[in-house]
């Protein structure tokens, strides 16, 4: 049986001691977010998923979504856990007050998304694809349109979703076909297909409002010639009521290898009629507002599940007796927590979580930064480190977990491979991961041909990594940790010149090494939050020995036993692409 309870503590560490952005202690409306008030929310947010949703993520397995006669129904029991969680207000947490939000910040929903993506990812995507429609509207969306549409998204009394695939047309936008017509003075008659649309159809909200990627007539091609457009499934009249229903219809829902509490749905347009959003052929950056944000929280997914895994793997080897551990000389047969390789496993998935959850909270507060600073310049450079790091959070921490769920099974042996223990479930439904939101692969691109050429975004993030070296040197403790995070930079720098679009490395060299800097970045970035991690350790050490001795010890692990990981990936990329571009694959 899978497990699951909340790390409120180690939630809660990170909010008391890693908030340490002086940018983000200047806004003032999180002055007033204290550790009282967000321990109180994370102990609420920990009961009703261990309670209610945790328990859906099985039946969701086991009954996956129905489409009968157009209609799609979602597994037994979302229904009323999602009003239960709509009552309780969970879909307005970090939403704006003046549309019915409770205006907490990433700081904060961060660690709820991680909560619900443990506890259940079908569950969880109906709410999350209308935060990232609210989000959409919110910095794109006319005064009207807010009005209009946002109340009732916040309320989670409508939800949402994003429109960008067809069936030509994936990681490649350009090629999008869907086509609007002016029909009037603000709206637009779409036609089109759209496939792979999640929560597209069901039957949990009143009204689910679609945004919509879309050529209009004459539109420059490729990517120069998308639009945005808003198009509900029900009409919405000037006074917020529901009308008939509007041009879109579900032709059918996709069977899955995970995720099947989720409704996956191939969408018709026909005639719909649509409101753009944002200026014209310009839908593909406003659209970039909801996809950049939605790839952090799937990031965040990739996270929670390992949490998941992590947990499940551990209680199973604290009650599974088989052989000896060394130095036994007794006759009796061991936990298989007392082997040491099985130790080595728990620890690889506990040394990355722990890291992983860390540098989501340190990005966090780059976000609210980035969204909420007083001043221009500081929320263009928080939003910058968001833009460098996006691509890394989002495949670092899925890839992570595919390996950690991969892990949990290992450690259940047979068990692992039969449905009884549900541990199987978390590596399928990882699985979608890695792919959607821009695949891995599509993440280490952008990566390495857009976001590092940024020369002084990346020289901006370094610095980051140099403050905190020269901080820790006060703790002589540290000073291992301190030559190991050196010694990575140095070798980060080289592997960035080296991969640098604009210098001499041929083409293919840098395009079939993007992956390997992306792991490298990745593991980096963990070395340097769990350097600031192991500092505030000592720091605080007194005030809960063994929660810091627990954290020490794990720190430690990462330094010797993951790090080395990392240069594998420098040593594997500079040996360049020719026997990759070489095979004939005949
Ligand atoms: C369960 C599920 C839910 C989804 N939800 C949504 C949703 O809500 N809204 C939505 O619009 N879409 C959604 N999608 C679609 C998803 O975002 C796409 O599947 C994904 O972006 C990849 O597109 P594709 O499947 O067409 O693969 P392709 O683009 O055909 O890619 C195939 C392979 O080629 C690689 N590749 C492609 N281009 C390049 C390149 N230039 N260089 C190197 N490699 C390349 C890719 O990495 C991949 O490995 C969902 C998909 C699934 C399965």
């Amino acid at each position: 049986m899978t497990t699951y309870s909340a790390p409120v503590e180690d939630m809660m560490f990170l909010f008391e001691h890693l908030r340490d952005n002086k940018n983000y202690n200047e806004i003032e409306r999180y002055k007033e977010i204290n550790t009282d008030l967000v321990k109180d929310i994370l102990q609420e947010a920990a009961k009703i998923n261990q309670e209610l949703i945790f328990p859906l993520a099985k039946v969701g397995d086991e009954n996956p979504c129905v489409y009968e006669n157009g209609v799609v129904r979602t597994p037994p029991g979302y229904k009323e856990v999602y009003s239960k969680f709509i009552e309780d207000g969970w879909t307005s947490l970090s939403c704006d007050p003046k549309y019915g939000g409770q205006g907490m910040p990433k700081t904060v929903s961060t660690f709820f998304e991680e909560m619900l993506s443990s506890s259940s990812l079908s569950f969880k995507l109906y709410s999350e694809l209308s935060l990232g429609a609210y989000n959409c509207i919110l910095h794109h969306g006319s005064e009207e349109i807010k009005n209009r549409y946002l109340p009732k998204i916040v309320e989670g009394k409508w939800s949402g979703t994003m429109c960008l695939t067809e069936p030509q047309c994936g990681t490649d936008l350009g090629l999008i076909k869907t086509k609007a017509i002016k029909d009037g003075n603000s709206s637009y008659k779409l036609n089109g297909q759209k496939i792979f649309i999640t929560s597209g159809d069901h039957d949990l909200t009143e009204n689910i409002i679609h945004l919509v990627l879309a050529r209009i007539p004459d539109a420059p091609k490729g990517t120069k010639g998308i639009s945005l457009f808003l198009v509900p499934k029900f009409w919405v009249y000037d006074d917020g009521t529901i009308g008939s229903r509007n041009g879109v219809d579900t032709s059918s829902i996709e069977t899955k290898m995970g995720i099947k509490g989720s409704s996956t749905c191939v969408l018709n347009f026909e005639n719909a009629t649509g409101y753009m959003i944002g200026p014209e052929n310009k839908g593909l950056s406003s659209m970039f507002t909801m996809m950049n944000l939605e790839r952090i929280v799937v990031g965040i997914q990739g996270l929670g599940i390992s949490e998941t895994a992590y947990q499940t793997a551990l209680n199973y080897s604290k009650e599974r007796k088989q052989g000896k551990a060394n130095n036994n000389i007794s006759t009796d047969t061991d936990l298989i927590i007392k082997h040491a390789d099985i130790r080595r496993s728990l620890m690889n998935m506990k040394s990355i979580i722990e890291g992983e959850r860390s540098l989501a909270f340190w990005m966090s507060q780059q976000v609210d930064v980035s969204l909420n600073h007083p001043e221009t310049s500081v929320r263009k450079k928080a939003s910058e480190i968001v833009g460098l790091l996006t691509p890394v959070i989002k495949s670092f921490f899925t890839d992570m977990g595919m390996e950690i769920t991969n892990e949990a099974i290992q450690i259940f042996g047979g068990y692992g491979f039969t449905k009884d223990q549900g541990v199987e479930q978390l590596f399928r439904d990882n699985r979608i991961t890695p792919i959607y939101e821009g695949t891995n692969s599509v993440q280490a691109m952008d990566l390495v041909f857009r976001k590092i050429t940024e020369k002084n975004v990346f020289e901006s993030f370094v610095k980051n990594i140099d403050d905190e070296i020269e901080i820790s040197r006060k703790n002589e403790k540290l000073n291992r940790h301190i030559t190991n995070v050196f010694e990575l930079k140095d070798t980060l720098l080289n592997f960035t010149r080296w991969i640098d679009p604009k210098g001499n490395t041929p083409k293919n060299d840098i395009s079939a090494s993007c992956n390997d800097y992306l792991k490298f970045f990745g593991y980096f970035c963990l070395a340097f939050i769990w350097l600031k991690i192991l500092r505030k350790s000592y720091e605080n050490y007194k005030s809960n020995k063994e929660f810091y001795d627990e954290k020490i010890n794990t720190g430690n692990y990462y330094f010797d036993k993951i790090i080395p990981r990392a240069d594998s990936h420098y040593r594997s990329a500079i040996s360049g692409s020719k026997f990759t571009m070489g095979a004939k694959f005949n």
